[in-house]
Parts: C-alpha cells; structure tokens; sequence
C-alpha cells in the first residue's frame, strides 16, 4: 500500500522575496513498489515536493493522495531520510534504529526489538558499532545508520532527499548498491521516492525518473528506465 498520487499540486513559500509558486500544477501518479526520482536543477523544487509528501508541508493547491486517501500531516506510512536528517545525538546506532523499529505499530517485545536493531545494523554493514553514539562515527556511517533505521521502518513509503550527498564518491557507490538490495530483498516492497542531482544515481537506481523545470515549475519530462536494470 503504498501509490501516491498528486494532482494539480502547487505550492508557494509565504516569504518575501519568492515570486510565484516553488511548484506548479504537478500532477503525477507513483504505483506501489515503484522506484522514482526527482532531478532538476537546483532550486527547481525538489525538496519542496519531498517535505509536502512528508506532510511537512501542506500544497496551496491541488491535492496529494496516499492510496486514494488524502494526506494530513505526517503519518507513519511514510519513512523520511534527509540529506540533514541526522541521526539523534544522544542515542547509540542501535537504539536510533530501535526508534525507528518502534514506529511501527505491531507491539515488539524490548528483545525483539534489540535484535531486528543489530539485524538491520548487520545488513548496511555495522554490526560492531551498534554502541557507539553518532558522533563517533564517520559520515558514511552514519548514513548508513540512518538508512537500517529507514528500512527498519515498517513504513510502505520511503522518502529520500539526497541521502548520500555528503558521502564521498566511492561510499556512494556503496550505499547506493545497498539501497538497492535492501529495497529490492525487503520483506515489504517499498515505494521510494528519491531525490538527487546526480543524474548517474537516478538512471541507476530508478524505475522512473521526473525531471522538474527550473522556468515553468511543472514536470519537464518523464523517463522510464527500470526495463534496463537487472
Ligand atoms: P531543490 O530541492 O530543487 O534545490 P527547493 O525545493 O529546495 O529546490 O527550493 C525551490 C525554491 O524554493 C528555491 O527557489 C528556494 O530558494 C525556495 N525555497 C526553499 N525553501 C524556502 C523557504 N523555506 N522559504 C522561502 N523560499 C524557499
Ligand atoms: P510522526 O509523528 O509520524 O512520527 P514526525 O514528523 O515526527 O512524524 O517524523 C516522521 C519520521 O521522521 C519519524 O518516523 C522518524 O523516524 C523521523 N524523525 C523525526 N524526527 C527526527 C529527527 N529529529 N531525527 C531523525 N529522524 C527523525
């Protein structure tokens, strides 16, 4: 359960300064399971389209349905990595994953939950650091952290901001291969929505790609590739 529709979606910043609407008049269906990135220039409103799936922000127009219901504010649906969304500083790797686990609404015992932790800690590579706290970990894992906590999630949608911006060229590749085998072996397929300026990243990982327009702020084009991938 996890289609996403948007219809005739428009959305201006309140702030002086911002002429016009950041989105306008995106209409687009995203099937379950789907695969889809956003590229575009900077600026374009790639973000902004990310933070009203999340429901951080609600459209000025139009309306955006999560299979067929629309949305009102965050739901636990929806599993969000920001490029800035770190991880809690005050929790070790394990039990920022534990949180994510406890998002989900089937009742786990303290156990379980301790286990699915280091289980997801296992599968993005970190299975000895699950006491240490953020800050003595590198970048990359960190973001590694904060993707076993997405995919813990027993969420159906996953919403990705340019999660691996500030990891170097050769961990990208890297966490890139792992997303794709996490999303493609989990247990509950999940519709991505993934947002980069990496061309190279989109064409890799997605089913489709969206491409939004710096000038008219609609969709400029739309792009299937997922025939081409193994
Ligand atoms: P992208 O992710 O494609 O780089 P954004 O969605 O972040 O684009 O931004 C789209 C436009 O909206 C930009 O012109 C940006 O300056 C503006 N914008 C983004 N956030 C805000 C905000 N909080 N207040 C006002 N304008 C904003
Ligand atoms: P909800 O009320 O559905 O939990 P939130 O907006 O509080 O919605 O959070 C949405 C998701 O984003 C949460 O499930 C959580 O995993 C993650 N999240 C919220 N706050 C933070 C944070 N400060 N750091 C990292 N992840 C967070």
């Amino acid at each position: 359960m996890g289609k996403i529709r948007l219809e005739n979606v428009t959305f201006s910043y309140q702030q002086q300064g911002v002429a016009g609407p950041v989105v306008e008049d995106v209409s687009l269906t995203i099937r379950e399971g789907e695969f889809v990135s956003f590229i575009g220039p900077s600026g374009c409103g790639k973000s902004t389209v990310l933070r009203l799936l999340s429901g951080l922000s609600r459209p000025s127009g139009g309306r955006i349905l999560l299979n067929g219901r629309e949305i009102a504010g965050t739901g636990h649906e929806r599993g969000v990595v920001f490029q800035h969304y770190a991880l809690f500083p005050w929790m070790t790797a394990r039990d920022n994953v534990i949180f994510g686990l406890r998002q989900c609404p089937g009742g786990m015992t303290r156990k379980n939950v301790s286990a699915m932790a280091d289980r997801y800690l296992d599968l993005v590579g970190l299975h000895d650091v699950g006491d240490k706290y953020p800050n003595q970990l590198s970048g990359g894992m960190q973001q590694r952290v904060t993707i076993a906590r997405a995919f813990a999630m027993d969420t159906d949608i996953l919403l990705m901001d340019e999660p691996f911006s500030a990891v170097d060229a050769r961990n990208r590749m890297k966490l890139q291969e792992l997303l794709l085998e996490l999303w493609r072996k989990g247990e509950k397929k999940k519709t991505v929505v993934f947002v980069t300026h990496d061309v190279d990243e989109a064409i890799l990982l997605s089913d489709r790609i969206v491409v939004l327009s710096a000038c008219s702020k609609g969709i400029k084009e739309q792009i299937e590739v997922g025939l081409s991938r193994p």
